[in-house]
């Protein structure tokens, strides 16, 4: 088994760029996710008709300087454009950028997992620490070996492998605190249109009651070539209607965007997310217990949303690699 200087697990947008600034430092990084790609929360899906649509996150803010570094580079590689500025719910008249993925928020982690290390469909399933060396197994029986461990998956999934380490990884103080972190969950449902949607300009709209938070309109956005929606639900209708069966949710939630559809609907999907958003997220940055080379990174410690997690992992790196000096 060849030793990784740092073990990520996770190719979610934390994860990707805490590999990407530890390997620009010089640091064999190896990354690890289940999926069949990487990105985790940021995802798009293609498959009715020649629809591309965002289901899970829909655009990005930048304030931070070293993300703000990132995201430049992305636009100049035509990766990530502006998607919209000024929106109806904007209490500033002059707004501020929302960023979106070229052809879909994906291109941002595939981007990112371009330049790195990655096994994919890979589960990590148990974590052992020999001997100073973190040995991570799959649940196909596939072990990976690093010096250091990044766990940049929600929370509650990196403390569930984390316990299968039977170590002391945290006192009871930050295990309460991070015990605290909660995630709602999710329900999206992804429409094909046989015509042009009713979503005014910019192509999305935010909606404060009902069973719905969020519509976009994926051709509006320029990353599907036909007419798609995403409809969000509210976190409320995602807990009710968690084992409902699409049917039922995927009705009710056209049902609740029927002002806007504008068109017949072709066909639509319907996708659970355990996690979207954490809930009053840990108040630092990253966890970090350098005894154990161990570091968290991810939404839960950053703010939550895209920016949050991005600078966690950049904030991750760079503990990583004033730990290993
Ligand atoms: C429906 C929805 C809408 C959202 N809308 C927005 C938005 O508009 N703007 C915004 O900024 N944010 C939005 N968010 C939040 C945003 O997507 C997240 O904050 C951000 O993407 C989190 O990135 P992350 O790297 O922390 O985690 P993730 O993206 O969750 O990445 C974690 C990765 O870990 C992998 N993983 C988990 N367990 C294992 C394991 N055992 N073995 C191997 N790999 C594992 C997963 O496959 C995943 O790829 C939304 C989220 C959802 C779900």
């Amino acid at each position: 088994m060849d030793t990784q200087d740092v073990l990520v697990i996770g190719a979610g947008i934390s994860g990707l760029l805490c590999a990407a600034e530890l390997q620009a430092a010089g640091q064999r990084v190896l990354v690890l996710d289940k999926g069949r790609g990487p990105g985790g929360r940021m995802s798009t899906r293609r498959g009715m008709g020649a629809t591309r649509i965002d289901h899970g996150a829909q655009f990005f803010t930048v304030r931070g300087a070293r993300w703000g570094k990132w995201v430049e580079r992305m636009r100049a590689a035509g990766v990530v454009k502006e998607w919209f500025r000024r929106a109806p719910w904007d209490n500033n008249p002059a707004g501020y950028p929302r960023y979106c993925g070229v052809g879909g928020m994906n291109a941002i982690p595939k981007y990112l997992a371009d330049e790195l290390k990655l096994v994919r469909s890979s589960r990590i399933v148990s974590l052992q620490r020999v001997e100073g060396v973190w040995i991570a197994e799959s649940a196909e029986g596939e072990r990976y070996a690093g010096r250091e461990l990044v766990l940049s998956t929600p929370l509650p999934q990196a403390w569930a492998l984390l316990d299968t380490s039977g170590l002391q990884w945290a006192d009871d103080a930050t295990r309460a605190a991070l015990e605290r972190v909660r995630y709602e969950k999710g329900l999206a449902t992804l429409v094909q249109l046989k015509g042009a949607s009713a979503v005014p300009a910019p192509g999305c709209l935010k909606l404060e009651t009902g069973a719905l938070v969020w519509i976009a309109d994926n051709q509006q956005k320029g990353i599907s070539p036909e007419p798609a929606l995403t409809l969000h639900a509210s976190a409320v209708f995602a807990e009710e209607h968690w084992d409902s069966p699409d049917a039922v949710r995927g009705e009710l939630m056209l049902a609740a965007a029927e002002r806007w559809l504008g068109s017949e609907v072709a066909a639509y999907q319907c996708h659970r997310w355990g996690f979207t958003l954490p809930l009053d997220p840990f108040e630092e940055d990253y966890f970090r217990n350098r005894g154990l080379g161990l570091t968290l990174v991810g939404d839960a410690f950053g703010g939550p949303r895209i920016e949050g997690a991005a600078g966690s992992g950049i904030a991750g790196a760079a503990v990583v690699l004033a730990g290993m000096k």
